[in-house]
């Protein structure tokens, strides 16, 4: 990757950096990191990339939980890679239900260009993490480079992905080894 572009890797949420539910994510109480993703989120950040998050979370709309404790477990997940010496530069989510047929629900790309627009740059080239199908097809019309984790719904997914996107998705176990082949690809020296 040349100097000229911006380093920004793009994370979805949900079975990438905290265990996923059938049920929902619903309380800060049932906000568990994935072992080794808080680590790894900091280990690109030091890296110099620019970190963001782009997650679907119809839980809203459905009313499962608010705003207020969306913010909650969205202060934990950063004050957690704060304190290990990275950051999360921005947030965005979809709070609509599937029915609303909104821009923003992945695998639509309005989460991109929310993430775009704060941040002031492309989106494209950019890596994108996820562990489901609709992450992919969003890395893939959005310009940016996809990695499939085997975490939250990864596994079933990565034997399922549609040719097309099987042949561009690169698929790694977790979001520590997603952030090794990040470094690596971008010829980042790893201390
Ligand atoms: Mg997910
Ligand atoms: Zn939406």
């Amino acid at each position: 990757m040349s100097e000229a572009l911006h380093k920004l890797v793009i994370l979805d949420r949900d079975g990438v950096i905290n265990a996923d539910s059938d049920n929902y994510i619903r309380t800060v109480d049932e906000w568990n990191p994935l072992p080794g993703s808080i680590e790894a989120i900091a280990s690109l950040s030091k890296a110099g990339y620019l970190i963001a998050v782009a997650t679907n979370q119809s839980g809203l709309a459905r009313g499962y939980f608010d705003e207020i404790t969306l913010a909650n477990m969205h202060n934990l997940m950063c004050e957690l890679v704060e304190a290990a010496g990275g950051r999360i530069d921005v947030i965005c989510y979809c709070p609509h239900a599937p029915a609303e047929n909104c821009a923003c629900r992945k695998p639509k790309l309005g989460l991109l260009e929310q993430i775009g627009a704060a941040l002031d740059l492309s989106v494209q080239g950019a890596w994108l993490v996820g562990d489901h199908e609709k992450d992919m097809q969003m890395a893939v019309a959005g310009g940016c480079k996809p990695v499939l984790v085997q975490t939250g719904k990864g596994s079933s997914e990565a034997s399922k992905l549609p040719a097309h996107l099987r042949t561009q998705v690169k698929i790694v176990d977790d979001l520590a080894a997603a952030a090794l082949f990040i470094l690596a690809q971008d010829g980042c020296n790893i201390s």
